[in-house]
């Protein structure tokens, strides 16, 4: 375990997750009934970014940095915005780039709860250090994919799980995140998951978004930003995220502030960006690959 998200928090790809975090929030918002918030890897909840590890990489300088005040983004960009900068600490601008814990945190209302879950020791402890003084938030130091066996269904009935794990080995964390799904689907059909998955290699990522076809969800919406071609192994040419049982018009949603991210975010060429139901209601899933 040798993955620290204090290094890459803001770039390019936080961007991408975060925002389809605060439209996925939003939409369960939407109805007055309380939710849950699950994250099976939390991380350590907010990010310095003038710390050491931002700066040795940079990486938000290509991510949150060129969401500038200034610049004129459709509304639920402007929103998610808005709320990374009135943060703790960025009074007089961008010093703090919040997990996904935090972004959460801050749009609980009274009856929402989030279970955090974070494997890593001092990234548990910061994280309880952060966040233990509400009673909405309940951090977990343990395995994210055991957890969730123990946490689902959540009394609420309705909520979200994100997924977001670090990927150090890509081929044992895409079955990880199936099985997990797996379960989880059995244990409670009608929840919402966001599971954020890197590109490298376009063909390494296919068949693990085949799998995520056919394990129970009812609809599969993907979501995509590539700031460099899908065809090198070596770096992160972008992201994406595949949302299960993804609330009906989250396309709709999503489609203006994707187009804004793919001109803000790109890089040596136009950014790329897809958006599709890899998973239609009532459609039958693909069948398994030969
Ligand atoms: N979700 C966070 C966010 O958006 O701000 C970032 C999470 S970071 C990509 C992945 C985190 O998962 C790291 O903090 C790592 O220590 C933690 N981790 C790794 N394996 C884990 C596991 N099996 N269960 C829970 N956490 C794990």
């Amino acid at each position: 375990m040798n993955y620290r998200h204090a290094y890459h928090a803001g770039n390019f790809a936080d961007v991408l997750k975060h925002t389809v975090l605060r439209a996925l929030i939003e939409s369960l918002q939407a109805k007055p009934a309380p939710f849950c918030y699950i994250d099976t890897h939390a991380g350590s909840g907010n990010y310095p970014l003038e710390g050491f590890e931002a700066r040795k990489t940079g990486e938000h300088k290509d991510g949150i940095t060129r969401l500038h005040p200034a610049e004129k983004v459709p509304a639920l960009l402007q929103r998610w915005r808005a709320g990374i900068l009135s943060g703790e600490g960025n009074e007089d601008g961008l010093k703090f780039y919040p997990g996904s814990p935090l972004q959460v945190a801050r749009l609980l209302r009274p009856n929402d709860s989030a279970q955090l879950c974070e494997l890593h020791a001092e990234e548990a402890a910061k994280l309880r250090q952060l966040l233990h003084r509400d009673p909405r938030l309940h951090v977990h130091q343990r395995d994210g994919y055991e957890a969730l066996k123990a946490l689902l269904p959540p009394k609420e009935k309705r909520g979200l799980v994100l997924i977001d794990p670090p990927y150090e080995a890509q081929e044992a964390e895409y079955k990880l995140i199936e099985h997990a799904l797996k379960t989880a689907l059995q244990r409670w059909p009608t929840g919402m998951y966001a599971v954020w998955y890197p590109i490298k290699l376009r063909s390494q990522v296919q068949p693990f978004l085949r799998g995520l076809q056919r394990i129970g969800a009812r609809r599969v919406l993907r979501v995509e930003l590539l700031v460099h071609p899908d065809d090198s192994p070596l770096r992160l040419n972008g992201s994406g995220m595949a949302i299960l049982n993804a609330p009906w018009n989250l396309d709709d949603v999503l489609r203006e502030p994707l187009r804004a991210l793919g001109s803000l975010l790109s890089q040596d060429r136009p950014a790329e960006t897809r958006l599709d139901w890899i998973l239609q209601e009532g459609a039958e899933p693909p069948a398994p690959s030969p």
